[in-house]
């Protein structure tokens, strides 16, 4: 089954699965006709009266792409995106909502946020045709912080202790009959959402040739998640990757506030864009548009900023990119591909200057991520479809 999940699309002939599984050809054919979402074709190339080739054709298997599909609903500290996608993933189409103004305070509103979550997957499955809920393999919830056991720790949700795997079930059931059987045992992975995010771009994104991979989501504050030999990792406590609440050495003059998070002057305070956005009140996708684009009134002292703040960046790298070796960091959150320019090289020059060994870094690929605002929830389709799509399949 995984075999032919992997070629989903294009299908797989006896011969393939045979070698993909070790069993026999009638054995895998015996074995798939058990499966309803499986459809057999046998291409008609030839054979007819006067051929030289008489017998049947091999028969080519292929899974209904709809026959099991997956939802994300990432949530920030001011936003919610939702996702819905089949079993080709990011190689079908990825229906997506976004509310990014809901009108209460998220990170102290863990009932509302649920709520609202549930509104928007039902809106999106109310205008997704062939999304059937008998379908759903299972949901990831995005968070901001590291997250263990299904709860946010470090307190940037006040959220109490409750398992939210548990209240978004119950959350799901309360939001329309047609959850009623199918929420009580739904698979829900909760996870930080840079380390969703990490899996979005190395599955789907611009890391997807890429093994070893830091993400690094540069948004208002300086988030990380980490994929080693292909797998994303989480740490004991949630928190692998995340070296943004390091202090800044004691000669840094970028006028950093204490971290609101871990109380010390550390380089989540110096790098994220939380400051800048206070001090001008901008939103940003103000800053965004400004990084992006040469002729914006604003882009020259946004771009000087964001050079400043890369080139420290790339120092507090140095001792990740020593230990991790990692053959790719993902740049994302606020920056994306479209503003590589303003913070590859500064971060190069400042992993070369401050001590990257040249073993780590003269390999590594430093790239802007593909899919910004969608990326944690891409990673949650992502993990989704990995952990629950094969063993779904199976019960059918
Ligand atoms: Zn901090």
């Amino acid at each position: 089954m995984r075999a032919l999940i992997d070629r989903i699309g294009v299908g797989a002939t006896q011969a393939e699965l045979s070698l993909a599984t070790g069993l026999s050809r009638p054995s895998v054919a015996t074995l798939l006709g058990t499966f309803p979402s499986v459809t057999e074709s046998r291409p008609n190339t030839g054979g007819g009266p006067g051929s030289a080739r008489t017998g049947r054709q091999a028969a080519t298997y292929d899974v209904d792409p709809k026959a099991a599909w997956a939802a994300a609903i990432d949530i920030g500290r001011a936003h919610l995106f939702v996702a819905i996608c089949d079993l080709r993933g990011a190689g079908g189409e990825i229906q997506s909502m976004e509310d990014p103004e809901p009108g209460f305070d998220l990170p102290t509103s863990p009932l509302l946020t649920l709520e609202r979550g549930a509104e928007m997957l039902n809106e999106l499955l109310d205008r997704s045709p062939g999304y059937e809920l008998d379908g759903l393999v299972g949901i990831a919830v995005g968070l901001p912080g590291p997250v263990t056991d299904n709860r946010p720790r470090d307190r940037v949700l006040d959220w109490g202790d409750r398992d939210v795997a548990d209240r978004l079930r119950e959350v799901l059931r309360a939001s329309g009959d047609r959850w009623r059987d199918h929420a009580p045992a739904l698979g829900v992975i909760v996870d930080n959402d840079a380390n969703l995010s990490a899996v979005g771009e190395a599955r789907w994104g611009v890391a997807a040739e890429a093994s070893n991979v830091l993400y690094v989501k540069w948004s208002t504050g300086l988030g990380a998640g980490l994929i080693m030999d292909g797998r994303l990792c989480r740490g004991s406590g949630g928190a692998s990757g995340e070296f943004g609440h390091t202090p800044v050495p004691g000669d840094v003059e970028l006028g950093v506030a204490e971290c609101a998070a871990c109380g010390r002057r550390c380089h989540e305070s110096a790098i994220g864009f939380r400051p800048l956005l206070r001090e001008r009140g901008w939103d940003y996708r103000h800053v965004r548009e400004a990084a992006r684009d040469r002729s914006h009134t604003d882009h020259r002292f946004v771009a000087g900023w964001i050079e400043e703040r890369a080139e420290l960046l790339g120092r507090a790298l140095v001792p990740v990119v020593n230990v991790l070796n990692p053959e790719m960091v993902v740049i994302n959150g606020i920056l994306d591909q479209s503003m590589e320019r303003l913070f590859v090289r500064p971060i190069m020059r400042s992993l070369e200057i401050h001590g990257a060994m040249r073993a780590a870094y003269s390999d590594l690929r430093i790239r802007g991520g593909e899919f910004t605002v969608s990326a944690a929830a891409h990673g949650g389709l992502a993990l989704s479809l990995q952990e629950f799509s094969l063993p779904f399949l199976l019960e059918q």
